[in-house]
């Protein structure tokens, strides 16, 4: 393999290596951290970034954990590792980038990049990604808000490498998505076809394990997938591949008081929040319009009008099946060979609620399995 460079940072085989990448503007120079892991076989390029949005601190976390542990003795080909990419905007807890308050993620492949985020953007893209054969960019859900964790893809059809990706990544969620102009995953795609993988882990500005460990093992999937370490595979038996159309919105401002937690199973009619208007003294409950599972909760309880409180993947029940309304369900057992399934966690929490026999507890994956078909047919 030829000996790869991003910015000051040059790869060694068998070595792990740091540097930075420097971006030279009028009134400042920026620097990005960046590492290079050179595994000692030969193998892929790929990238694990973080902190495009410098309010999103899951998964700087992730890429830490990631860097740690991975040893250039247990990797064939090489990593490059950016744990956080807009530096300054991570400096002030800000989702942008401050010199000119502009997502960063909405400036990537400018043809003449002049602010200072196209021309962050534009080193990223030219010295990281231009570089790598694949990557995967970690987000977590904002300040706000915090999802379960999931990937983003573009349209299956469109990009099936990114979709590729997420199946392996193996979060029981999968968001599809257009994406918009400038985008790194829309903009890496059209102009190299390099599949960059977005996944959004945690959120509300706050390091959550639980979830840090699910994003560790969904790029570690993925590696291991590339054939790029040695392990197994660990993806859901089924995947949900939903559209993030149906949020649960306010309907005045007031203040929210949510009774469940992320990733709750609810029955339909159950009451997951309360909302109340001091101003006009009225309050509303708010109930599930199906039964569900709760995949995305506001964390910040001031709330205005129209902005989400909650979302909820819906099910349905028809006479003895049961299937996911507004999202597609993809099952991995004869798609992925030479993998492990485990029971879909949003589908044993959903399941528990309607056959008291389904036990949580249950370690018996087949076991599980086969109430998991009997439910979901397909
Ligand atoms: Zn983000």
């Amino acid at each position: 393999m030829e000996n790869l460079q991003v910015g000051s940072c040059k790869g060694v085989k068998g070595e792990k290596t740091k540097g930075h990448l420097e971006i030279n503007l009028d009134s400042l120079k920026i620097k990005i951290p960046v590492f290079i892991i050179s595994g000692v076989k030969d193998g892929p390029t790929a990238f694990i970034s973080a902190g495009m949005h410098g309010d999103e601190v899951n998964g700087i976390h992730i890429v830490k954990k990631i860097k740690e542990s991975i040893t250039p003795e247990s990797l064939s080909g090489r990593l490059v590792i950016v744990p956080v990419v807009n530096t300054l905007g991570f400096k002030e807890s800000k989702r942008t980038v401050p010199l000119d308050d502009q997502d960063l993620n909405r400036q990537f492949n400018k043809n003449n990049p002049k602010t200072a985020s196209e021309l962050i953007a534009h080193a990223f893209f030219e010295e990281v990604v231009r570089k790598c054969d694949f990557g995967i960019d970690c987000h977590d859900s904002n300040a706000e808000n915090i999802l379960l964790p999931h990937s983003r893809v573009l349209s299956r059809k469109e990009a099936p490498e990114i979709a590729e990706l997420s199946r392996i990544f193996g979060t029981d969620l999968i968001l599809e998505r257009e994406g918009k102009e400038g985008m790194l995953a829309i903009e890496a795609y059209r102009e190299y076809k390099i599949p960059v993988l977005t996944v959004e882990i945690g959120g509300g500005v706050k390091v959550w394990d639980k979830y840090v460990l699910e994003g560790i093992r969904g790029i570690k999937n993925v590696l291991i997938y590339k054939k790029m370490l040695n392990g197994l595979i660990d993806v859901p038996i089924r995947q949900f591949v939903l559209d993030y159309r149906y949020g649960y919105k306010a309907p005045f401002s007031g203040i929210l008081d949510v009774k469940i937690e992320l990733g709750d199973a609810v029955n339909e009619g159950e009451i997951i929040a309360t909302l109340y208007d001091p101003e006009n003294d009225r309050e509303k409950e708010i109930k599930a319009e199906h039964p569900g599972v709760v995949f995305s909760v506001r964390l910040k309880s001031k709330i205005d009008a129209d902005e989400v409180m909650f979302s909820v993947l819906h099910f349905k029940q028809d006479k003895n099946e049961m299937h996911a309304l507004n999202a597609e369900m993809i099952l991995n057992k004869e798609v992925l060979q030479s993998i492990i399934v485990r029971p879909t966690k949003v589908l044993d929490t959903f399941l528990a609620i309607f056959d008291s026999s389904y036990s949580l507890i249950d370690n018996v994956i087949g076991d599980r399995l086969e109430k998991i078909k009997k439910y979901f047919k397909k």
